[in-house]
């Protein structure tokens, strides 16, 4: 593997193709552990985690749905701040066990504002599968109980994540080249 340009960044190879099979299918073996007889819902999150969702979801052997989502945020009211809703979530959530998959958790603002609006419909459990975590970016801490790789603070694209529209379609993870 090389480098790769993208618009104006570089960005050298970070995470090979095995490696990453190698995480996801980790992740797919211990949910089939803990979910069998409990029908989970996968709800990943788009655009992102597309293709970390499509290749974790062929490795669940056991009963599971799915339904994709994407969020959507907006300035609320002065007392709520920054509002972030589901589009698309059609499937009642409670008293279901609910999986939130994302590709990337950096800040954790994006899921701490979301994850409380999931648990006020009362799903009977909800955890979160996660491929990459940047600990060092961390402001809003969120337990995640499935995670592919702790990832240094860099900017990283491919397999799902894009730059700038770009990269979404690369098959391996690639780091932004400092200089
Ligand atoms: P958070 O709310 O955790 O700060 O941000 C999460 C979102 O920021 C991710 O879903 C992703 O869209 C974006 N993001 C954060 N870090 C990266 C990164 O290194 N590369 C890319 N492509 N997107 C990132």
């Amino acid at each position: 593997m090389t480098d790769i340009r993208v618009n104006d960044k570089t960005f050298e190879p970070y995470l090979t193709v095995e490696e990453i099979n190698g995480q996801v299918q980790r992740l797919a073996a211990e949910i089939n552990r803990d979910y069998k007889g409990k029908r989970p819902l996968f709800i990943p999150i788009l655009n992102g985690s597309f293709m970390f969702a499509s290749d974790l979801f062929k490795a669940i052997s056991i009963d599971a749905e799915i339904c994709f989502i994407k969020l959507a945020s907006y300035k609320g009211t002065k007392s709520t701040g920054q509002v972030v809703t589901a589009i698309g979530l059609d499937i009642d959530i409670h008293n279901r066990h609910v999986i939130i998959v994302e590709d990337i958790v950096d800040t954790g603002k994006t899921l701490s504002e979301f994850l409380p609006q999931l648990n006020h419909q009362q799903p009977a459990s909800l955890e979160l599968a996660v491929l990459l975590h940047k600990p060092d970016a961390t402001e809003y801490p969120t337990h995640i109980k499935y995670l592919g790789f702790s990832i240094p603070n860099k900017f990283v694209l491919g397999y799902g994540l894009d730059y700038d529209g770009l990269g979404r379609n690369i098959p391996e993870i690639y780091q932004l080249k400092e200089h």
